[in-house]
């Protein structure tokens, strides 16, 4: 018989009590279609996806060449394409299927959409385009604007085909380029592509029994209909005032969002099936005396600090100084380092476990205590109260969260992991009870852990017309995320095998240059083709598989998440499998090294 309820947290730390309590959580939560619990966003779907902030302009088609075509134009893609052109390579055209350029920042728009690493180091490229951010934690419009304004900068609209989704990329082995087709009826060539789709990209939905029976009006919180809901990004949705409102959903987005969401509607009803980690946020405004005296080089200083001390590497300083690092300062090496030195010995690896399930456990009491001293109403209260280890699911930061479950038209309904139970024509049901609704909003994240062609939603073909979805069909194959073998001049920038950082800007930032690197290389040798060979991708995977060992013990006893494939820690297209599971450092590390020594290694340039 499975474990149902421990009774009461007992007044000490008691580890047994505490394992057996996440576990039982976990349980609860862990399905078997994992992954598979959702809906993609195709057929009936589709309009979930559609462009809500661009009308689509006509063109004629493009039939030319280009040296090098980007697809992609977030963040990652700018960034690559700054340091190409710093390289001396301009003849870049970048393609994307939103109406301008800012990847996630040009969807999101939400209520409260703001970012949740910080702005000095999360916001590319500020030195190049001599721009300080705002504030500390930026939100959503500064952040498209200043991706736009990267675009302009580097002048990289003339060339681009903005609104047009790539259909079909094809490598043409005699004349040794790929040729590019599009939904605008373009057919143009390019010499190097680089594919650039971001990794929370796609809305996914919850696949919950009688979803397309609900009448009333539905959206996903990456394409806000403002239309129906009134105000903008930061608040003032006047027309909910009238207007009983559902949202599934209560990860980094809910958070952000269910503050506005409670100001203006009639009736707000939040539908939770885990309870995120809701830590200090402390946003403030930038300090203008601080700004005026950065060094040149500082943002790259920060960012390398940022990631040296989130992953545990001891530093001298914490420059960023936030939850992020607070937590990782408590939580890695530095406090290991630091009791062996209170205990005067070294300790032993079942120690060191230990030692940092309890620090673990620490921090997510004074989580949990964080909760009891907002929220007035008890039974809310210990529904909030999330139960599993606090890098198990993305960590969240908000300052009114919590608050907002204080109000008298605001009511949590929890579904104690089990997630909503089906939808009528008007209402949602949970335990049977239906929750008549006018609108619900879908907070329901991005489809992670399918295949990597499905998401990206073309096919590749590379030489003898392997197709991309073949050879990855039992997970990614690639040299240091960037290559893969049979595929000719065709690059992947974003979280493909890649070292991660809990900032996503850093990673872009240390594959862009390694992108860079190599197409240089290719461009001053006067190369017509460069690629991976398959043994030095049989070497990265290999050493991606000893990476991972740890993550995934780690999150076979976690809550699901999409990180762990919704505990799928299988699943060859999930995170844990395509992701570098060592320290990023290393990762970025590695890549200077390789670079460094000149040699190409298991790289063939024709
Ligand atoms: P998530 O995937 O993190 O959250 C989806 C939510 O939907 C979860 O709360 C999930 O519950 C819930 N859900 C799914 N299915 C059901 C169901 N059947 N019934 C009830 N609830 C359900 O998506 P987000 O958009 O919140 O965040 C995705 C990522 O985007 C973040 O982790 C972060 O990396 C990034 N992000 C970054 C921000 C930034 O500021 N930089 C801001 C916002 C997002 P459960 O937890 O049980 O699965």
């Amino acid at each position: 018989m499975p474990v149902t309820d421990l009774g009461p947290k007992p007044a000490e730390f008691d580890p047994e009590w505490v394992r057996a309590k996440y576990a039982l959580e976990r349980d609860k939560r862990i399905r078997p279609d994992a992954v598979n619990q959702f809906i993609e966003v195709t057929a009936d779907f589709s309009h979930y996806a559609d462009d809500p902030w661009s009308e689509r302009i006509e063109r004629e088609p493009v039939h030319d060449h280009v040296r090098v075509a980007i697809i992609g134009a977030g963040l990652g893609s700018l960034i690559a394409a700054a340091r190409l052109q710093e390289a001396g390579i301009d003849d870049i055209r970048m393609i994307d299927t939103a109406g301008d350029f800012g990847g996630t920042w040009y969807w999101n728009r939400y209520p409260g959409v703001q970012c949740d690493v910080e702005s000095y180091i999360y916001l590319p490229l500020l030195e190049e385009l001599d721009y300080v951010p705002t504030e500390r934690y930026a939100h959503g419009p500064e952040i498209r604007e200043h991706l736009q304004n990267v675009a302009k900068h580097y002048r990289l609209y003339d060339n681009a085909l903005l609104g047009t989704t790539v259909t079909d990329l094809r490598w043409d082995s005699a004349a040794e380029h790929w040729l590019i087709s599009t939904d605008r009826g373009d057919a143009f060539t390019a010499t190097l592509v680089a594919v650039s789709p971001g990794s929370l990209t796609r809305p996914k939905l919850p696949g919950i029994p009688g979803i397309n029976e609900f009448r009333g009006h539905t959206f996903h919180t990456s394409r806000w209909d403002f239309g129906y809901t009134g105000g903008d990004e930061s608040g003032g949705l006047t027309e909910l005032r009238d207007k009983r409102v559902g949202v599934i959903g209560t990860g980094s987005t809910g958070l952000q969002c269910i503050p506005h969401l409670g100001e203006w509607a009639q009736q707000l009803y939040v539908f939770q099936r885990t309870p995120s980690t809701v830590s200090e946020r402390g946003n403030r405004p930038t300090d203008p005396q601080w700004a005026a005296s950065l060094k040149p080089g500082w943002q790259r200083e920060r960012m390398e600090n940022f990631t040296r001390v989130t992953c545990g590497v001891e530093m001298d300083l914490d420059l960023t100084d936030d939850g992020w690092t607070q937590k990782a300062l408590a939580l890695s090496e530095p406090a290991i380092f630091r009791e062996t030195q209170r205990l005067g010995r070294e300790m032993t690896p079942q120690e060191i476990a230990d030692f940092l399930f309890r620090a673990d456990y620490d921090a997510m009491e004074r989580l949990r205590a964080r909760i009891d001293e907002t929220v007035r109403d008890r039974r809310t209260a210990e529904a909030l109260k999330p139960w599993y280890r606090l890098n198990c699911k993305r960590p969240g930061y908000h300052d009114q969260y919590l608050d907002t479950f204080n109000r008298d038209n605001v009511t949590l309904v929890d579904t104690d992991g089990r997630g909503v139970q089906r939808f009528t024509e008007t209402a949602v049901v949970v335990d049977d009870v239906e929750y008549e609704l006018d609108a619900l909003v879908f907070a329901t994240g991005f489809e992670v852990g399918t295949e990597f062609t499905r998401r990206l939603g073309f096919e590749i073909v590379g030489r003898d017309g392997v197709r991309l979805s073949d050879k990855w069909a039992k997970g990614m194959r690639t040299l240091h995320g960037l290559q893969t073998h049979g595929f000719p001049n065709c690059f992947f920038l974003g979280y493909t095998q890649s070292g991660v950082s809990p900032n996503y800007t850093h990673t872009a930032e240390e594959r862009a240059r390694h992108f860079a690197y190599l197409v240089d290389t290719f461009v001053r040798r006067g190369a017509r083709t460069i690629e991976a060979t398959k043994a030095a991708e049989d070497g990265w995977l290999a050493a991606m598989d000893a990476a991972s060992e740890k993550p995934k013990a780690f999150y076979a006893e976690c809550t699901p998440s999409y990180l762990s494939s919704e505990g799928d820690k299988e699943n060859p297209h999930g995170m844990l499998s395509t992701n570098f599971g060592g320290k990023p450092v290393e990762f970025f590390d590695m890549l200077a090294r390789w670079r460094a020594s000149g040699e190409l290694e298991g790289v063939i340039l024709k």
